[in-house]
């Protein structure tokens, strides 16, 4: 479709150049159980379902956001539908991905292992200016947290990571995700 106002497509991320309306790619990735299709069913349909499993495939969930600055980002939100086990897919999954979101569960330090496995695979496929932000989920599970907050922390500042943690079961942090990811997408320079 021809339209001249969402302006050129940025080949590096992606990203629609339009300084008012953003369109980004984001990829999710974390081992499986962590929570990845839950975050994104809360954010797009607000609502918890653990039986329900997002639609994956060549197809993918969007959600658009408005910032106080009355620009909009609108994310097209790819979950890795078990891309993990073909790793010669990885590199066409990431491609014009300006977002990845790299989750891992507060209770699986497993799982916090498996997440710095994917961030070193971003830091080999993916496009130099991505957003990264890396995500513990679960966190209304504190009595059974093994991952410190502290060690996301750490780990998230030496990748130039954005960290925070989340539940998808309760919502905490679950729009402040995408709003912090939204704010810290680079931005055409309006004309
Ligand atoms: P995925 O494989 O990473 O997509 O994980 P799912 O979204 O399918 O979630 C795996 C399981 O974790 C489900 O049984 C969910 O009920 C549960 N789960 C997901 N997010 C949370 C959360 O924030 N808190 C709790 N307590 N359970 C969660």
């Amino acid at each position: 479709r021809a339209s001249g106002r969402l302006g050129g497509l940025n080949s590096e991320n992606g990203a629609v150049n339009d300084a008012k309306n953003l369109r980004v790619k984001l990829v999710l990735l974390g081992d499986s159980g962590v929570g990845k299709s839950c975050i994104v069913l809360r954010f797009v349909r607000g609502q918890f379902d653990p039986t329900s499993k997002v639609t994956i495939g060549a197809s993918f969930l969007s959600q658009t956001i408005a910032l106080q600055d009355s620009t909009t980002v609108k994310f097209e939100i790819w979950d890795t539908a078990g891309q993990e086990r073909y790793a010669a897919l990885a590199p066409l999954y990431y491609r014009g991905a300006a977002v990845a979101v790299v989750v891992y569960d507060i209770t699986s330090p497993e799982s916090f292992q498996k997440a710095q496995y994917w961030v070193k695979e971003l830091q080999k496929h993916g496009s130099p200016d991505m957003v990264m932000a890396l995500v513990g989920n679960k966190a209304d599970l504190q009595e059974n947290r093994e991952v410190t907050v502290q060690d996301g922390i750490d780990y998230a500042e030496k990748n130039g990571m954005f960290f925070i943690e989340t539940s998808a079961k309760t919502a905490d942090n679950i729009n402040q995700l995408f709003e912090e990811i939204a704010k810290r997408l680079p931005r055409p320079t309006p004309s």
